[in-house]
């Protein structure tokens, strides 16, 4: 199964990814973990990419596209993966459509965690990381709505959008993805 999580800063991915990847024994490519990695670690992407980090803003697709193609192409993610934070443009989500596609392979199914905005600036208050100054959080909220939101639109159209609620206790929310992870199991069997 490939899979992808789409959700807001703050809407509580990283938990749910955590229980996915455990549930479907799958690789977890989270582009923000790749990138706080390669900050941490000085590499020539790390040193590009934190500006823009620390900013709220998006990294450019250059560095992004080369390092999750290079992760797709470890033989860990043959059979299938979830990705966290990528495609996160309508130009990356065209990219991987046309790397997958290139490999006979394909997305399988895309689940939107849903949270209200008021929500997420109250959690983000509760929680403590470098990007989280309530400025770049907005920051960070604007550049979902506007080039993130776009994609939802994408992958609805393609019939493979679950949009689910992303309230409720960490348990509740996991049930809901479960759900929408058969129904893409019945879906992909079914082309
Ligand atoms: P969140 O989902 O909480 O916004 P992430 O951990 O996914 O945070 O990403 C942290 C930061 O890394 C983002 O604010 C952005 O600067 C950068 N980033 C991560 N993934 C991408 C991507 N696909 N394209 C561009 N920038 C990205």
């Amino acid at each position: 199964m490939r899979i992808i999580l789409i959700g807001p800063p703050g809407a509580g991915k990283g938990t749910q990814c955590q229980r996915l990847v455990e549930h479907l024994q799958i690789p977890h490519l989270s582009t923000g973990e790749m990138l706080r990695a390669a900050v941490k670690h000085k590499t020539p992407e790390g040193v590009l990419a934190e500006r823009f980090m620390n900013e709220g803003q998006l990294v450019p697709d250059s560095i992004i596209v080369g390092m999750v193609t290079k992760r797709l192409e470890s033989p860990d993610c043959r059979t299938g993966c979830l990705l966290d934070g990528f495609p996160r443009t309508r130009p990356q989500a065209e990219t991987l459509d046309d790397l997958l596609e290139r490999r006979a392979m394909s997305v399988d199914g895309v689940i939107e965690l849903a949270v209200p905005r008021d929500e997420l600036v109250r959690r983000m208050l509760a929680r403590k990381r470098a990007d989280d100054d309530p400025e770049i959080f907005s920051r960070r909220i604007a550049s979902f709505e506007a080039q993130t939101t776009p994609l939802l639109d994408y992958y609805s159209r393609q019939g493979k959008l679950a949009c689910i609620d992303g309230l409720g206790s960490a348990d509740a929310i996991f049930a809901r993805v479960k759900q929408a992870v058969r129904r893409f199991k019945w879906s992909s069997q079914g082309n």
